[in-house]
């Protein structure tokens, strides 16, 4: 027997047309490349959007043609969001600071017609216009530009395709399972692949972020996604706000910590979030001067890669800002876990409750968890016992785009992660390494981020990494690379002081070796497979 109920399909337009109806009165303000702050609202985003959509339509774009972005976290590129999903087409967000051989990559890749670039954004399309894809019908501008390079396709105007239109359309009924958005994995392990995301997989992922444990948004709050629009949709934060009619601040691509305290005090940020090297440049800049505080603490979500405990902490019990430490992959929407509190542990104190959020959490409803060893036995859930990651549910990928099979998909159903977990009592996985990262010494697996982690309790320690490098009797030896804090100059011996104790002694790195810098991918993560290759032929004493 069937249910009675209406079958509405789930798609990215009912998000902005509810946003639009219901909440007008939110605000939606953008900051672009120069810092000039604009205002608009859902309805305006749903105009726009909706002229975006004819325009597109004018010009021959139909349901699942992609449409390619390189932009920042701005009002038109929200409208693009909306504009693209919303008339059937699929929205492909490109990272703007990948290399130009990844661009023209996953350009290609894509099989993009139509390319939104922001001005600000130009150089870098200089550096691809030779390896456009061939089918690249036309760039379109995001607004003013001063000097736009020589291209091989039309160069159009955002602004000019708008004016044209009325925006006196509906939104089209489409099937919920039609593809919405492209987004690559950023790389840091081979080169990117496509996930597609579909209607339907980005609203029940969008109906679970709004809920308490995860962002909690609600009609009142002012979301601020530091976090890219070209990084899994931002986390899913600009569908999440249309849910609720939260408010948004696009910051653009200032993300200096002075920008963004401006932003928070000046527009009233309740909710933002980002990974954790963003908030660390915060903290720093505010601990710089006492005068800089938060007239209202915002309440911040993090991921992307472990949060390390002191600037939990630090934001904690010096600025009253509440951290959750999220977990998730491009591949899974990017939501899996997040570590809010929960029965088994309300009535922890603060200091253990501290100690506990380095861990990622407890999955989502929708996120389904398994974790099994070398064996494929699943493991312990005592926080001791690690095995990879496997996840499964409605908003996590079944295949890449473009490719046939690949091995991260098993045969019953499940995605590896990759990731290699601990599982505790409470349910709560704690990311021991990822798999391509662990240091195996004399077969036995010591874990790279927590030797980072007691690395950065040090004082002096602004950044730190740990890889294998090559031992003539243990295969691989940890070796770490510290980046010492501006003007202060902390001994190899007072850094392994700091690790003693709280690892077994041969977890201990056999060296420590300071650097002025270290490698970050193109979203802002430790560049573990560039290190093991400028390292490659460091080699040990026996
Ligand atoms: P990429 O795979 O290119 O780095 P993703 O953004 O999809 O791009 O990265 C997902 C990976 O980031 C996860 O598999 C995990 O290794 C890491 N990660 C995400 N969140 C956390 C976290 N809170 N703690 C530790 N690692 C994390």
């Amino acid at each position: 027997m069937r249910g009675l109920m209406q079958d509405h399909p789930l798609l990215v337009s009912s998000l902005i047309r509810h946003a639009a109806r219901h909440h007008a009165h939110a605000r939606i303000t953008s900051v672009d490349a120069e810092g000039r702050v604009t205002r608009t609202s859902w309805p305006g985003i749903e105009h726009d959007a909706k002229r975006l959509a004819q325009a597109l339509l004018r010009r021959g774009v139909r349901p699942g043609v992609r449409i390619a972005t390189l932009a920042w976290n701005t009002a038109p590129h929200l409208a693009l969001y909306y504009g693209v999903s919303g008339m059937g087409a699929v929205l492909h967000t490109v990272n703007p600071r990948l290399f130009p051989e990844q661009i023209a990559y996953i350009l290609k890749d894509a099989e993009d017609t139509h390319l939104f670039v922001d001005p600000s954004v130009l150089p870098v399309l200089d550096g691809v216009k030779d390896q456009l894809p061939p089918g690249l019908r036309a760039v379109v501008l995001m607004g003013e530009a001063a000097a736009v390079p020589e291209l091989p396709v039309e160069v159009l105007s955002m602004d000019a395709l708008l004016a044209a239109e009325d925006g006196d359309v509906e939104w089209p009924a489409l099937d919920e399972a039609a593809a919405s958005s492209l987004c690559y994995t950023s790389g840091t392990t081979g080169m990117p692949k496509g996930v597609l995301y579909s209607h339907r997989s980005t609203l029940l992922h969008a109906m679970m972020a709004v809920s308490p444990d995860v962002f909690g948004f609600s009609a009142r709050d002012v979301a601020m996604p530091v976090v890219p629009m070209f990084h899994v949709n931002a986390w899913g934060i600009p569908y999440a706000a249309a849910i609720t009619g939260t408010s948004l601040v696009l910051p653009g691509p200032r993300l200096d910590p002075a920008s963004l305290h401006g932003l928070f005090e000046a527009e009233g940020v309740t909710f933002s979030a980002g990974v954790p090297t963003i908030w660390t440049m915060l903290l720093q800049w505010l601990r710089a001067a006492p005068a800089r505080r938060f007239t209202n603490p915002p309440r911040l979500v993090v991921g992307g890669t472990a949060l390390p405990m002191p600037v939990t902490e630090g934001f904690r019990r010096e600025y009253g800002v509440p951290i959750v430490h999220a977990w998730g992959m491009t591949e899974i929407s990017p939501i899996g876990s997040t570590n809010s509190r929960q029965a088994g542990n309300a009535d922890w104190d603060e200091a253990r409750m501290l100690d506990y959020s380095r861990k990622q959490g407890r999955p989502q409803f929708g996120v389904d968890f398994r974790v099994r060893d070398d064996a494929g036995q699943e493991i312990a859930h005592d926080g001791v016992a690690f095995g990879e990651l496997e996840v499964r549910g409605p908003w996590t990928a079944r295949a890449y785009f473009n490719r046939a099979t690949d091995p991260a998909f098993t045969d019953d159903g499940w995605f590896r992660t990759g990731d290699v977990v601990t599982v505790d009592a409470l349910g709560a996985i704690e990311i021991v390494d990822r798999a391509k990262d662990v240091i195996k010494s004399g077969g036995e697996w010591i874990s790279s981020i927590t030797l980072e982690n007691l690395a950065l309790a040090h004082p002096d320690v602004q950044l730190a990494a740990a890889i294998p490098v090559r031992h003539p009797k243990w295969d691989e030896r940890p070796l770490l690379l510290v980046v010492r804090k501006p003007g202060t100059d902390p001994s190899a011996q007072s850094i392994l002081a700091v690790l003693e104790g709280h690892v077994a002694k041969w977890w201990m790195p056999d060296r420590v070796e300071f650097v002025d810098s270290l490698p970050l991918t193109a979203t802002g993560k430790l560049w573990k497979a560039e290190l093991k290759r400028l390292y490659r032929d460091y080699t040990l004493p026996a």
